[in-house]
């Protein structure tokens, strides 16, 4: 029984699992962004970051591309967040070691996008990249 990488203090098998493994999809904003989240700082879940990027906005790259990106992911704070009908953004702050091994935080204000009853991550209204 281990706590989710997504930092919301419940189990893994209770939050962000059964996103990440197919079993049931995100209803919300934030359980999409969570997920993600995990995702990243799991890594292995590339499939599921391609499947839940917005086509209009994924990168060109492979599921086992974006599901080996090695990172150092310290935790994810969501401070805003908000859904109307089929548009969502989610506000956050990710924190990460970089490359020498200094604590970052990554800014964001993510869009979403519901397509057909499933949400998906569509871009960045703003990036601050700060913790210089
Ligand atoms: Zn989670």
């Amino acid at each position: 029984m281990k706590p989710c990488a997504c930092g919301s203090g419940k189990l893994f098998s209770n939050c962000c699992s059964p996103f990440l493994s197919g079993k049931a999809l995100p209803k919300t904003v934030k359980q999409l962004m969570r997920s993600r989240y995990a995702a990243f700082a799991l890594t292995g879940y590339g499939q599921y970051l391609l499947d839940t990027w917005h086509p209009d906005s994924a990168p060109a790259v492979t599921a086992d591309d974006l599901g080996s990106v090695d990172s150092n992911w310290l935790g994810l704070d969501i401070l805003d967040s908000s859904q109307q009908g089929d548009s969502g953004t989610v506000e956050f702050c990710a924190h990460f070691l970089d490359e020498n091994g200094k604590p970052k935080t990554h800014r964001e204000n993510s869009r979403f996008v519901r397509i057909k009853g499933r949400w998906y991550y569509l871009d960045a209204l703003s990036l601050d990249y700060g913790g210089t």
